[in-house]
């Protein structure tokens, strides 16, 4: 029965994403993920994270729902709850039933320390779609206590009763100790039947210091274990440069296309850039999603945030479809030589990239999904974008120089960002 329900609930899953992937293909303007923190507290203590406090208190639950339905208003497509360690909170659930009714994908950053069947099944009742839980370690020492000694029962738990998605994080540089854990324990995701990414970790000041020849063998053999096309492979590029100390040329559009909700309820661009905009989220309006999408960050070179990297790749395709999926492709040769895209890729790319009735496919596949032009909510983000919405920008520019809306069997994983806990 559970085996029945997984399918269906994955099906659904699918259905949604790519609903959101050909949201972002049809428009520039509306926030793709927000984080919200509905508590700074941890019960945790990892030496490099700057994101938790041993003593704040939950945020009320009314007020956490009112930030959801605001990010909806926005037309926010994934919302993803952090911390601080959010099972700490007692109202979770609601927080993520309250995403599913409004129609965003729910998504949830833990640590897995507090993680049971019985509180597995309830995330499975309010409706979550994914789970993302990082492993620095395979015993606990004086850096981190997210050792796979401690978490793997709760590993066991979540392959026996989760209805989500899940996703382990390894990580390696900074501080981490034993880089050869890292593959470990990506194997064992991959053995109890969950994605598996690796994160470079940065330290308490948010930089990252580039990886020693050691760990770069390792980062590259577990790339090497096989990567969703449209995920990995291009995200790949951000951490290619940064594990060698190189810049990445590449424009942010965090405040506009990525949200981080502090506990206060401000809007910042991330979780390493707070402070700016600082605005309260209640007040934010679409001229604010546009203003801080379109300005030019400092930061962006050294730039570690994976969500916001990954915000940018759907941004690079809907401009420039054909040449992103080539790099895409490119990008998985080199880690395979051999790879050639499923035939759902090339039928698709064929579709809606090089046919001459792509423009048919295209009003197919936004009738298909219901994409229909809106107009803007009051303080809130016109949902679509028309040609209305910014009539200096002309339409072909909106939605990709071919008109691209593309999507394959993996869309981009644009749930949980790769934070670490
Ligand atoms: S470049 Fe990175 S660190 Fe800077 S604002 Fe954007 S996401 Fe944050
Ligand atoms: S990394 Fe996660 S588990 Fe560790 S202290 Fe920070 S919030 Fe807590």
């Amino acid at each position: 029965m559970r085996k029945i329900r997984r399918l269906i609930r994955t099906i659904n899953r699918r259905y949604r994403e790519t609903r959101m992937f050909a949201r972002a293909m049809h428009s520039p303007w509306h926030p793709v993920v927000a984080h919200i923190i509905p508590i700074r507290r941890c019960n945790l203590a990892c030496a490099y994270c700057n994101e938790f406090d041993g003593v704040s208190k939950p945020v009320p639950v009314a007020e956490m729902l009112r930030r959801v339905d605001k990010l909806a208003d926005l037309g926010t497509s994934i919302i993803t709850i952090s911390g601080g360690e959010p099972l700490l909170h007692p109202d979770l659930d609601a927080m993520i039933r309250r995403i599913r009714e409004r129609g965003a994908i729910a998504t949830l950053i833990t640590n897995g320390y507090l993680l049971v069947p019985s509180r597995i099944e309830r995330l499975n009742r309010a409706g979550l779609d994914y789970l993302q839980i990082s492993i620095d370690n395979l015993e606990p020492d004086e850096v981190s206590y997210k050792s796979l000694k401690v978490l793997d029962q709760k590993l066991r738990w979540l392959a026996e009763f989760a209805e989500f998605s899940v996703s382990v994080n390894s990580v390696l540089g900074g501080a981490i100790r034993c880089p050869e854990d890292a593959a470990v324990i990506a194997a064992r995701a991959r053995e109890l039947g969950f994605t598996s990414t690796v994160g470079i970790l940065h330290d308490h000041t948010g930089r990252i210091q580039p990886l020693d020849e050691t760990q770069q063998r390792i980062y590259e053999g577990l790339l090497r274990m096989g990567t969703p096309l449209f995920s990995f492979a291009q995200y790949d590029r951000f951490q290619k440069n940064l594990i060698r100390g190189l810049p990445n040329d590449w424009h942010c559009r965090a405040g506009g296309r990525y949200l981080y909700i502090c506990e206060d309820g401000l809007v910042h661009r991330c979780s390493q850039q707070r402070g700016t905009p600082g605005i309260a989220l209640a007040d934010y309006t679409a001229d604010d999603l546009r203003r801080e999408a379109g300005v030019r960050k400092e930061c962006a070179p050294f730039c570690t945030v994976s969500c916001v990297h990954q915000t940018a790749m759907l941004d690079a395709f809907r401009e420039r479809p054909r040449e992103t999926l080539q790099r895409m492709l490119d990008g998985r040769r080199e880690i395979d030589p051999l790879f050639e895209p499923p035939a759902l890729v090339k039928a698709l790319d064929w579709m809606f990239l090089r046919s001459r009735t792509r423009r048919f496919f295209e009003s197919a596949a936004v009738r298909l999904l219901r994409l229909k032009p809106s107009k803007p909510a009051a303080g809130g983000a016109p949902e679509f974008a028309s040609r209305s919405a910014r009539p200096d920008i002309p339409l072909e520019r909106l939605c990709g120089r071919d008109g691209a809306a593309f999507d394959g069997p993996a869309t981009p994983q644009l749930g949980p960002e790769r934070r670490t806990s």
